[in-house]
């Protein structure tokens, strides 16, 4: 897959709108976390310098078509203009005169922020007029909001219908990380599964046990898979009609002679709360009464074991019950192996929202290769589906290189959110 760029585009004196994935946590009017904000820097940055007339659009929260004071765009704005150094003013909606005559203002390197696209219905429905009223905003339409390629919206395919479609560097980047990753692992490749839920990991599992060396399966959705080895879980979360589909993940897996790491240990907990009692047993042995909240230390070594030679390690999902300190072993002993890992040179990549939070947590972003900023898309990009967000943006020409040198030479642009040092890139 290769997508022409904003490098690709002529955007000097042009107005161009730019998608981006604005959607952060707000506090009392203030950002908690601006990671999504400078992710989209480099490519703000970029079309500014070029005297482009940029036109920012993005959700935030889930107004469902409402005006939602809480959730107006005002706290973003503010942020950007600090880390821009220049002030980007928002609308006081997305459509509307005042906000046509403010874009017809812009000049030459000035950008602004459209008001909450989610205010407005027609945004998640994808209507095309609604699509159309944004398309008259611009000449050039750029996409950097990766965490939301895998929605069909206005702002995401309809407005890319209409205009000439670019990548940002952001979306650039995700892409390149993730299909290398499908498509051109070093190995041994080992992905490890965690999180709560076989039902919404299913599809991710069953591409990836074609594609791995190693699949370690961890978290609250390894229970299913215990279960499909006959353990009994106790009180444990888990599937009860996911038994079949997992000992299904488990044949496809041996059948292509993966080696798969199910927990032989585990923490189990008399209640899923801070404070309860508990401790370490062997997996057969699970209590009937008892929830599985964690890895234990003879499982993490064999996990340790089996990445030791990696050279690719995809990540998603925690391995516990990681909001509880106590039950945030596993997940922080893997996060600190994977950093080491990674400096040591093996491409690290890590999908999911809360993954990527314990990764922060512990302030060990920077060491990774990538940290996706998209939790859903990355792990709908890697069930080998086509993101609608992505398919919609200017395919590069099979036999034209990319501006200023070829794909394999080009370096790549540097991102902030911690999205790694792209030494490899
Ligand atoms: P991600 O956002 O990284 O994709 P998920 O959303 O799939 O991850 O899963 C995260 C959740 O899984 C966390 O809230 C965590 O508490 C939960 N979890 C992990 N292990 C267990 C477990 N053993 N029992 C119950 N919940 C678990
Ligand atoms: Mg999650």
């Amino acid at each position: 897959m290769d997508k022409l760029t904003v490098r690709d585009a002529d955007v000097t004196g042009k107005r161009v709108f730019v998608r981006v994935d604005f959607n952060v946590p707000l506090e009392d009017g203030k950002v908690t976390d601006d990671s999504r904000i400078r992710a989209s820097l480099p490519t703000i940055r970029y079309l500014l310098s070029q005297g482009a007339r940029v036109v920012l659009a993005s959700h935030l929260g889930r107004p469902d078509g409402k005006v939602q004071d809480g959730l107006r765009l005002r706290p973003v704005a503010e942020r950007l203009t600090m880390l821009l150094g220049r002030n980007v003013p928002v609308t006081g909606d997305a459509l509307g005169a005042g906000t046509v005559d403010a874009v017809n203002r812009l000049r030459n390197g000035e950008a602004l922020l459209l008001e909450n696209l989610r205010f407005h219905a027609e945004e998640e429905t994808d209507d095309p007029e609604f699509a159309q009223q944004l398309a008259d905003y611009a000449e050039v339409y750029v996409n950097d909001a990766f965490g939301t390629a895998h929605r069909a919206h206005a702002s995401t395919v309809g407005v890319a219908k209409i205009l000439p479609a670019y990548a940002g560097f952001l979306m650039e980047r995700e892409i390149a990380m993730l299909s290398r990753l499908l498509e051109d692992p070093a190995r041994p490749f080992a992905a490890i599964v965690g999180g709560a839920k076989v039902s919404g990991k299913l599809k991710v599992l069953d591409n990836l046990v074609s594609k791995v060396d190693v699949l370690v399966l961890g978290g609250g959705m390894a229970n299913t898979f215990l279960l499909a080895q006959g353990k009994s879980v106790g009180k444990s979360l888990a599937e009860h009609d996911m038994v079949d589909e997992a000992r299904r993940v488990l044949t496809a897996a041996e059948k292509a002679k993966v080696q798969v790491i199910l927990p032989v240990d585990v923490v189990v907990a008399k209640e899923v709360t801070r404070g309860t009692e508990y401790k370490t047993i062997p997996a057969e042995k699970i209590p009937a009464s008892w929830h599985i909240v964690d890895l234990g230390v003879e499982t993490l070594g064999l996990i340790q074991d089996a990445l030791a030679e990696a050279k690719t390690v995809f990540w998603n999902g925690p391995l516990g019950v990681f909001e509880i300190p106590s039950f945030a072993h596993g997940t922080k002993a893997i996060a600190r192996y994977l950093a080491a890992r990674a400096d040591d040179g093996a491409t690290v990549v890590v999908g999911g929202g809360d993954s990527v939070a314990a990764i922060q947590q512990q302030g060990l972003a920077e060491r990774f290769t990538h940290i996706s900023t998209g939790g859903g898309a990355s792990l709908e990009f890697l069930e080998g589906r086509e993101l609608p967000g992505v398919a919609v943006l200017r395919d590069r020409p099979a036999e034209s290189p990319a501006k200023g040198g070829s794909k394999r030479r080009r370096k790549a642009q540097p991102t902030t959110a911690g999205t790694g040092r792209g030494r490899r890139a």
